[in-house]
Formats: structure tokens, C-alpha cells, sequence
């Protein structure tokens, strides 16, 4: 695959680009350059793409809902939002999160959701709780807010003047611990540093706790221990802290489930989830909320201010129609079976490469953390960006890896295929990757 050189005069991207991509469509996994080229998409765009790309019936469920109704303000009842969360509250939602409001991507979710917790206790009266605890290997957004309360100090740095600055708490990364390597109390010890934090900034400061489930790009997929959120569950009850679990990366079966929380059996307060939800077709994440959250704005008479293509019509009718292919054809459960294939892949592959720290993650959602040295875990200086050199070196063999990592887990590369994923794709996928660090940490030193 070759990447074009682009004239500064062309009309995109934003700001002009010494070469790029120049993709005309796509079809399942595949996305096809003006040039003639294929490139397999390893990571379904940036960790979206759910039912594969190029299924008619969802441009076509799109198109009757633009035929009948183009807009209307998001607090209007409209038959796609109506259908879209009748049909989350029949078969995806957890049974406590009963309300539904949407936003048109993750950032905005999530800022929505912060605003919601803030404003479930000022309905109440209670004007001293607004922190939003977080955690430091995290991303959540590129608004000046969502930027705050993420743990990611690349995307923060040169707007530290602009943005909020929040607790946070420690990411539970088993791999680099205080206590050791794989210290087997980390992720107790994670979870007790949340109720030590909340202890020091006062319980009646603390709105609300914000953290992935399974952490996204950012760390590489990190996958808490077991005793993690069921702890940090109980501390958030006991300390009457709203818990916020992101789910845009990780939500609508990518981890094999439908949500990630599953997993690890809590449930939230407040969820966003969002990547998946349309799987591409249309820009639409979801905020959703138990009953207990928002009853207080209800008896208020407060809204939670709408963004002005919340709900669209055209992303609830692609949203309904992604949610119903991928139920008709069992595609979490696939998500999880080419999830334990992909693993296997990569761990035949890359299991004892001399550069990989680790391979985690869960379902169709993998990581990876690239180090100098595997047993020291020294990583590759950052002038290297040995994460993005792979990704190059992925293209040039014509696959798309997602890259990755900040602060100490400097260098990742991601995976998160489509669902409907092929066998023989996924042996491309992990071959290639192999190949991209070798390129990558040869041209490096
Ligand atoms: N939260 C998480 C966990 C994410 O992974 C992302 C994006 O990758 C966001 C929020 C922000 O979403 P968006 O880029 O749609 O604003």
C-alpha cells in the first residue's frame, strides 16, 4: 500500500499532511485506496467497526428515517429514538440503566455524563460535590473538560492552563506495579487508593468516579484484577460516589460481552458507551442512567442540555438497525470466539518476542505494549515513537493497527477488528504485526 503525497493546497485533511491515505470505500474488513491498494483494518477504524462496512440495509434503514423526518430537537419523542431504546432495554442494557440520552461522539458523552453526575446532586440541593475522580492512565476525550479528567499527558500537554484538574487515582497496570511485577494484590491495592483519595479530598466533595472498565488505547487494553470493580463498586456506594464506567471503546460486544462490566460483574451508575453502538454508520454514543441518577433533575424540573444533534434520527435508525444485525446474527458471540483466535494468533506470533511486554485485553478489543527490553521493561525513547513507526510499517504491508500509549506505557499497539472477522484474516493480522515491530525496532536502532 502506498501512501500518496499530498499537495498543501488539497482540501483535507485539516491540516496538510506530507502524505496520506486516500480511501474511496470499504467492504467487511477491507478498505480500498484510490490508488488500487487494499488495506486489511486490523483496528475497524479507531476500534468502531462492529458488523464489518458496506451492509446496505443499514444506509437503507438510514434513508427511510431521512425520508420521513430530518430533525427534531433532541427532547421530542421520535419513533427512531423510541425503537432504538426499546429495543437497548429489550436486549442489550443492563437492567438498572433504565434512561437513555445520546450524544454524537464519545467526548460529548462523556462531558454530558460528567455534567449529569454534577447536577443529580445540585437538584438535590447538594452544591459541595463536584469532583469527578479519575484515573491516570485513561483517555476520555479531546474537549478542554474530557482532556482533564483523562490520565492521557500527551493529548493534555500545552493546554494544562485551559483544562480541569480532577483527583486522580492509579490505573490498575498489573505489569508495572509498585509492588512488582504482577503483584497479586494490585488491583485491591488500585481500588483502596480510589477510597484513600476520596478520604482526603472530603466524601462531600466527590461527585462522582470516571474510569474504563477496561482501559482503551491509552494503556493498551490493561485489564483490571478480578477483585477491582466489585471493590471500587462498594467504596462508590459507601462514599455516595456516582460511578461513571466509559465504555466508548470497550461497549456493544467488542470485549465479547455486551458490555465490559460484565465481566467483572458491577454495574454503574452512569454508562457511556459508544464506538459500537451505530458500529461506524453513524456518529451516536449513548449515555445511559439508572432511574436513581436522574430522578432528582425530574423533581427539579431540569433538563440535562441537549447537544443540538443529539438523538438524530438517522444515527438512532443506523444505531437500531447495527444493534439488530449483530443480534440476528449472534455477532458478540462471534466477537468472542474470533477474540480467543485473535489471542492465540498473537500469542503464537509475538508471545516471546524479545520487544513485547505483554499481550492483554479481551474479545475482539487486544493490546499490546512494546518495550526495549522485555525483561527489564525499558521502553524505546520517546523520539522513537516506535507505536506509530508500526503502524507505518503495518500500512506498508497493508494492514491498519491502532496505535497507542502514554506516560509510562509509552509505546501500544491495538486490535480490534470487525466482527465478522475471517480466520484467515486474523492469521494476516498477527503475521503481519510481527513483521511491522520487526521493521519498526530495526529501523529504530
Ligand atoms: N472515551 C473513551 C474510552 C475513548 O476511547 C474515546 C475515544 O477513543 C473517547 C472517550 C472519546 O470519544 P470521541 O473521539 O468520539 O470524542
Amino acid at each position: 500500500m502506498k501512501m500518496q503525497p499530498a499537495a498543501a493546497s488539497a482540501p483535507w485533511p485539516f491540516v496538510p499532511a506530507p502524505r496520506v491515505i486516500d480511501i474511496t470505500h470499504a467492504k467487511g474488513c477491507t478498505l480500498y485506496t484510490r490508488d488500487g491498494g487494499e488495506i486489511l483494518d486490523a483496528a475497524g477504524g479507531a476500534i468502531v467497526s462492529n458488523i464489518g462496512q458496506g451492509r446496505p440495509e443499514v444506509g437503507e434503514a438510514m434513508a427511510a428515517a431521512m425520508t420521513s423526518l430530518s430533525y427534531a430537537v433532541p427532547p421530542f419523542v421520535t419513533p427512531e429514538r423510541t425503537r432504538v431504546m426499546e429495543r437497548l432495554h429489550r436486549a442489550w442494557l443492563p437492567a438498572n440503566l433504565t434512561r437513555g440520552y445520546f450524544a454524537s461522539g464519545g467526548s460529548e458523552a462523556v462531558d454530558a455524563a460528567c455534567r449529569l453526575a454534577v447536577q443529580h446532586f445540585r437538584a438535590k440541593g447538594d452544591t459541595k460535590r463536584w469532583k469527578i475522580v479519575s484515573r491516570d492512565i485513561s483517555y476520555h476525550g479531546t474537549t478542554l473538560f474530557t482532556l482533564g479528567v483523562a490520565g492521557h499527558v500527551a493529548r493534555k500537554k500545552g493546554f494544562e492552563e485551559l483544562i480541569p484538574h480532577m483527583p486522580q487515582v492509579p490505573t490498575p497496570y498489573s505489569l508495572r506495579a509498585p509492588g512488582g511485577r504482577h503483584d497479586p494484590d494490585y488491583d485491591l491495592k488500585a481500588a483502596q487508593a480510589l477510597e484513600d483519595t476520596i478520604l482526603r479530598e472530603g466524601p462531600e466533595t466527590v461527585a462522582a468516579f470516571l474510569a474504563e472498565p477496561i482501559t482503551g488505547s491509552s494503556g493498551g487494553a490493561l485489564m483490571p484484577g478480578a477483585r477491582y470493580w466489585p471493590k471500587v463498586r462498594e467504596i462508590c456506594d459507601r462514599h455516595g460516589v456516582i460511578l461513571i464506567s466509559d465504555e466508548v471503546m470497550v461497549g456493544f460486544g467488542r470485549t465479547g460481552k455486551r458490555f465490559a462490566c460484565e465481566h467483572f460483574g458491577f454495574t454503574p451508575d452512569i454508562m457511556i458507551a459508544g464506538k459500537g453502538f451505530a458500529g461506524g454508520y453513524a456518529p451516536i454514543v449513548g449515555v445511559f442512567a439508572s432511574d436513581a441518577v436522574v430522578a432528582p433533575l425530574a423533581d427539579a424540573g431540569q433538563g440535562l442540555m441537549f447537544y443540538t444533534y443529539g438523538g438524530h434520527p438517522g444515527a438512532c435508525a443506523a444505531a437500531d438497525k447495527v444493534l439488530q444485525i449483530m443480534e440476528d446474527e449472534d455477532l458478540v458471540a462471534r466477537a468472542a470466539k474470533q477474540g480467543r483466535g485473535l489471542a492465540e494468533r498473537l500469542e503464537a506470533q509475538l508471545g516471546q518476542h524479545p520487544n513485547v511486554a505483554e499481550i492483554r485485553g479481551e474479545g475482539l478489543f487486544r493490546g499490546l505494549e512494546i518495550v526495549k527490553d522485555r525483561d527489564t521493561l525499558e521502553p524505546f525513547p520517546e523520539s522513537a515513537a516506535l507505536a506509530q513507526r508500526i503502524v507505518g510499517a503495518g500500512l506498508k504491508r497493508g494492514v491498519f493497527f491502532y496505535g497507542g500509549g502514554t506516560g509510562a506505557v509509552r509505546d501500544i499497539v491495538c486490535l480490534g477488528p470487525a466482527f465478522i472477522v475471517s480466520d484467515g484474516e486474523l492469521d494476516r493480522m498477527a503475521e503481519t504485526l510481527k513483521l511491522a515491530i520487526d521493521d519498526a525496532v530495526a529501523s529504530a536502532s
